[in-house]
């Protein structure tokens, strides 16, 4: 696959990374079970789909021809050498039903090259009874066989399958190099809120470029602030709110809270998560103390926790609401 072969030497901050996959294969040294962590929007994809190209090639140099046979069945997704393992959709985990048929597959020589690459871009969705099936194969695997695991959360995974990969650890890029390459990508406007949205990951920030997410941010934190100024109702901002998605607004609020803290302990430098909103969120922090805005910063984590059960969602966002609305008199109260 030309392009994506083509793109990982056009993301800068993955050249490290690919230089000691090559290391590997120059030294004969593949590991057999790699698992590659990093946050999502990083890239781990495009490595790993160059990685398993460059190992399947058949005319290499450092990066896979994208011209011999092999790397056109790659490109066409028909390599009969390459499995990706997958949930069957959104929100679905990988069975034990797919890890079974991928071992009976890896039961076979293989078909076209030297090696048979198998990719779970992302790992961590593996159920207990996937994950189990797969330990006898990672624990005696066929030399020709490489598994590369995908996670942006380690922790997801049982111990027995992280104690039986290599790990190779995906750094975020420092947020001069992902300016810079998304500027190439041309993206100018709003672009150190996007890398923020994004969590610092390049992609990530790329992807919300193409949406509104800046304006919906933008409008809830001006509604959140009305709440906190008791000009708005906190019960109609949580109904207009729960149609946004609770989950997505509560996050927005807990990095909200986050550099309130922030902004009230430190330094003005303070590294935040919304750098676009330092003088607005300085000035909300000085109209609370330090107990009212650790106990916010923990009511949002408790309403965290909710939402991943089976609460109502909107009366979460209600109650929280209600809280924060009455937070600034709460404070007048004390003071006189
Ligand atoms: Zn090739």
């Amino acid at each position: 696959m030309a392009a994506q072969t083509e793109a990982v030497t056009l993301l800068p901050w993955l050249a490290p990374y690919w230089r000691q996959l090559v290391a590997y294969i120059a030294h004969d040294r593949i590991p057999q079970a790699l698992l590659l962590i990093g946050a999502a929007g990083i890239g781990k994809d495009r490595l790993s789909t160059a990685f398993a190209q460059r190992l399947l090639c058949k005319q290499p140099a450092d990066f896979a021809c994208g011209s011999c046979p092999s790397c056109i069945l790659f490109t066409a997704g028909t390599h009969p050498d390459y499995f990706v393992i997958e949930p069957a959709g959104q929100g679905k985990r990988i069975t034990v039903d797919s890890v079974r048929s991928l071992i009976s597959s890896l039961s076979l020589k293989p078909h076209y090259a030297r090696h048979r690459i198998v990719i779970f871009p992302s790992a961590h969705q593996m159920n207990i009874a996937a994950a189990n099936s797969l330990l006898k194969t990672l624990e005696e695997p066929d030399e020709d066989t490489v598994i590369l695991m995908l996670t942006d959360t380690p922790s997801a995974l049982p111990a027995t399958i992280l104690s039986r990969c290599q790990r190779l650890n995906v750094a975020t890029p420092p947020p001069e190099v992902a300016g810079k390459w998304l500027r190439e990508q041309r993206v100018s406007e709003n672009l150190e809120t996007l890398l923020a949205l994004g969590h610092g990951a390049p992609l990530a920030a790329l992807a919300l470029a193409k949406t509104d997410v800046v304006e919906q941010r933008n409008r809830a934190y001006a509604a959140w602030r009305s709440v906190f100024r008791q000009l708005e109702d906190p019960v109609a901002i949580a109904a207009t709110w729960a149609q946004l998605g609770c989950e997505q607004i509560l996050d927005w609020m807990l990095t909200w809270a986050v550099d309130m803290v922030r902004l009230a302990s430190a330094a003005d430098h303070a590294a935040l998560y919304n750098p676009d909103l330092r003088d607005s969120l300085r000035s909300l922090a000085r109209q609370l103390d330090r107990a009212q805005l650790f106990s916010w910063l923990d009511l949002l984590y408790q309403s965290k926790k909710l939402l991943s059960g089976q609460a109502n969602r909107q009366l979460v966002i209600e109650n929280l609401l209600i809280r924060w609305s009455g937070m600034a008199s709460a404070r007048t109260q004390q003071r006189y």
